[in-house]
């Protein structure tokens, strides 16, 4: 890792902390309750092994925070690139929609290495998601399964407007449900937002329960404590990744 660009005051201090705490890992002495600071190097196995499910929520909370705060880690991609080539060990898998505005890894500020992205209009399970979600976290190590939503969801919005389109039809029908379980007074129809949101949320709900049930692999870690799988909004208005749990 290099320093040599000029920094501001804040940034500078940040840098040296995390010469130091590399030079302290590399001596063994713990330096994993402070992920965040891995910005010059992908995480390593150790940090993010000694991550709880909750840390990592922590983690990307923190992350959200400076993304909205416009002060987001001097991410040094090349190094992340090269200290992941040998082995990668994401700390969460997220499941978020295509939108182009809701980019994961860039809200919660996260670098190469740091999570497993599985993106589909309106963030439903189904099997091939399944397996994905379950290699993260049962072969590479994952601790948070997050099923990330989004506000003004034109996937959602798609579904309430009974929209129909090659095979997009077929996959709006995966979001349906949620429309008839949105307990909703106002109009229920796809220009009326507030309801579009709220049946994003009920979405997100729905995919959670989808996957505990759908996934024996991911329940029994669930249970074991070994992972956590949680819900969250993402606010395009504001930036705000809300997480529904923790
Ligand atoms: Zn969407």
């Amino acid at each position: 890792m290099k320093t040599a660009q000029p920094a501001q005051p804040g940034r500078r201090s940040l840098l040296k902390k995390t010469l130091t705490l590399s030079a302290l890992s590399v001596t063994g002495v713990g330096v994993l309750s402070l992920p965040t600071l891995s910005f010059a190097a992908s995480l390593s196995k150790a940090e993010r092994d000694a991550m709880t499910p909750d840390a990592v929520i922590e983690h990307f909370k923190q992350g959200n925070l400076r993304f909205r705060e416009n002060r987001p880690l001097k991410h040094d991609y090349l190094a992340q690139k090269r200290s992941s080539l040998a082995g990668q060990y994401p700390a969460a898998v997220i499941l978020s929609c295509i939108d182009s505005r809701a980019p994961a890894e860039i809200v919660l500020d996260a670098g190469i290495g740091e999570t497993f992205n599985a993106r589909v209009a309106g963030n439903i399970s189904n099997r091939d998601m399944l397996g994905s979600m379950e290699f993260a976290c049962a072969v590479a190590g994952a601790k948070l399964v997050l099923v990330m939503g989004h506000t003004r969801c034109g996937a959602v919005r798609g579904a309430i407007d009974n929209a129909e389109l090659g095979n997009l039809t077929g996959l709006l029908d995966e979001i349906k449900p949620a429309i008839a379980q949105t307990l909703y007074s106002g109009e229920r129809i796809g220009s009326n937002y507030d309801f579009v949101d709220a049946v994003a949320r009920k979405n997100v709900e729905l995919t959670i329960e989808n996957i505990r049930k759908n996934s024996a692999v991911l329940k029994a870690l669930e249970e074991q404590k070994k992972i956590k799988i949680v819900g969250g909004m993402y606010h395009l208005s504001g930036g705000k990744v809300e997480f529904f749990e923790a």
